[in-house]
């Protein structure tokens, strides 16, 4: 049989040749004791980059946002987060259970925004009946939608004025770049940079569409990070020949930013080969990600269509919803065939 085509998430690539070449190129040292020469060489490339002092290498966007949060607020503070987002929703509560903080979640508008007045009517009076609100947390992209760039600066503004701090969940920022420069006829990275800069915190991840094994970074001031890699030992991230690992993220920050569009270039590609298919509602994908609803006499095909695909070699995720992700290791004859047992399952 060919190679599988797997949809289910751009998390799944495999590192290129020439990732692990560089990989086993790289100079090591420790890191917990500072002295690994690849690691610092990221950290400071992915904060210059985004226009940060520093930055911090961490082992995943989880523990990454995780430190983000607890280095924002503290015991009894809260952050005003949204009901989707990665940092509220899919990390086990870890804000709450690690480090007593309260989230304050918010209803997403369909695009994904958190409406500027629910954001302002959720930040809580200095009073002793309340939380301390510190923190607004968002994600961009969320779901694979692309936050307009008004909207950030519009919400973080907000934050400002009220003095809280502001935290980007940017696992893919450089998708959300992507989109937007294509949008704005721009430089991915000096749209990557311009989102970056509206927040106080920013979390990349390098294992997503970037297509590291493993790796995310959190950026901010030098004193955040300091506050940060002091939560990130306490929660075990502290890795010792981790330039091994930076060396492949430092990778993917040079060779696989620009090939991003390719990624969306495919996944609108799938979205418009689905299209046309009886009872399907094809979400018009800004990124990498496809959405596709199922009309409700179809829902019960759904665990039939994923285990069909995934006889034919074609591994997707249907949770709630139908999810396509397109990546690296994903080529427009893998998107056809996908597209064709797809098609031929419910014409059928
Ligand atoms: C994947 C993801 C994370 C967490 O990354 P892990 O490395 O899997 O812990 C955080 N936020 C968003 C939006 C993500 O997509």
């Amino acid at each position: 049989m060919t190679r599988p085509v797997d949809l289910r998430s751009d998390t799944v690539t495999q590192p290129t040749r020439a990732m692990r070449d560089a990989m086993a190129a790289a100079p090591l040292g420790d890191d917990v004791f500072g002295t690994d020469p690849s690691v610092n060489a990221l950290q400071e490339k992915i904060a210059a980059m985004l226009g940060f002092e520093a930055a911090l290498f961490m082992p995943t966007g989880t523990q990454s946002n995780l430190c983000a949060v607890l280095s924002h607020c503290g015991r009894g503070d809260e952050y005003i987060v949204g009901q989707q987002a990665h940092c509220y929703r899919w990390e086990g509560g870890g804000a709450a259970v690690f480090g007593s903080v309260q989230p304050q979640p918010l209803d997403h508008a369909a695009d994904g925004t958190l409406p500027l007045a629910q954001i302002e009517a959720a930040i809580k009076p200095d009073d002793a009946h309340f939380a301390r609100t510190r923190l607004l947390a968002l994600e961009n992209t969320l779901g694979g939608k692309l936050l307009p760039f008004g909207y950030v600066e519009a919400a973080t503004g907000l934050a400002k004025s009220h003095g809280l701090q502001r935290h980007l969940d940017g696992a893919r920022l450089f998708n959300a770049a992507t989109a937007q420069a294509a949008q704005a006829g721009r430089h991915v990275r000096d749209e990557a940079r311009r989102i970056a800069q509206c927040f106080d915190s920013v979390s990349v991840c390098f294992s997503k569409g970037l297509g590291a094994p493993v790796g995310s970074a959190l950026c901010g001031s030098r004193e955040l990070v300091a506050r940060a890699h002091r939560i990130r030992k306490m929660a075990g991230g502290g890795m010792r020949q981790a330039g091994l690992l930076a060396a492949a993220a430092s990778h993917a920050l040079d060779h696989h930013v620009d090939r991003l569009a390719d990624d969306h270039a495919l996944a609108q590609r799938l979205a418009a080969g689905l299209a046309g298919i009886d009872g399907l509602m094809v979400e018009v994908p800004h990124t990498n990600i496809v959405f596709v609803d199922l009309a409700d006499a179809l829902k019960p095909k759904s665990s039939a269509l994923i285990a069909q695909l995934a006889a034919e070699g074609i591994l997707a995720t249907g949770l709630y919803r139908l999810r396509f992700v397109t990546h690296l290791d994903v080529d427009a004859a893998g998107v056809d065939r996908a597209v064709a047992a797809i098609r031929r399952f419910f014409q059928a």
